[in-house]
């Protein structure tokens, strides 16, 4: 079982511009590429997992979303840096897509994204930490166990380095 870092995307990885979608609006959030590479030197895996309500609500589609999550892999790339696995939600109670109108677990602050990947990818829980900027991705964690980080910098790297430092050297105490 591997541990694992549960980021949310907008905010977090990329400047939210309100629903960002397009590639030309894409932007990291500063440090993030070096942020993410120092996840993966540190032996966990670097899981996305991002409430995409802009699906529900009509205003891009899946496919768009996905070619989005496709441009942050490729920009890390030149950093050596990589996520291991996206999940994203699409559905919404208030959608106007029906197909996409529904209070679905995996939506945040429910824990359904989490609760997949580490059924899909072996994760050590009780190893695991996500970083969000919203309440809700903070309570999405608390559901799922595991402890949830409020980012409110700008700087990714600097905010997660004391993170992998210190569950580290818990994971060392034991
Ligand atoms: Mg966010």
């Amino acid at each position: 079982m591997k541990p694992a870092v549960f980021l949310d995307r907008d905010g977090v990885i990329n400047v939210d511009v309100g629903y960002p979608h397009r590639i030309k609006d894409f932007e990291f959030i500063a440090h993030a590429p070096q942020a993410i590479a120092r996840i993966n030197a540190s032996g966990r895996l670097a899981v996305v997992v991002t409430n995409q309500s802009g699906i529900a609500r009509g205003l891009y589609e899946e496919a768009d979303a996905e070619a989005f999550n496709a441009h942050i892999q490729e920009q890390l790339r030149p950093w050596g840096a990589h996520i291991d696995a996206f999940y994203l939600c699409p559905y919404h109670p208030d959608a106007t897509v029906a197909r996409y109108r529904a209070d679905h677990p995996d939506r945040k602050p429910r824990p359904g994204m989490i609760e997949r990947a580490i059924r899909d990818l072996g994760i050590d829980r009780a190893a695991s930490f996500l970083i969000g900027d919203r309440t809700t991705d903070i309570q999405a964690a608390q559901a799922a166990g595991m402890p949830g980080y409020l980012f409110t910098g700008t700087d990714l790297d600097a905010f997660i380095r004391p993170l992998l430092l210190s569950s580290r050297a818990e994971s060392l105490n034991m």
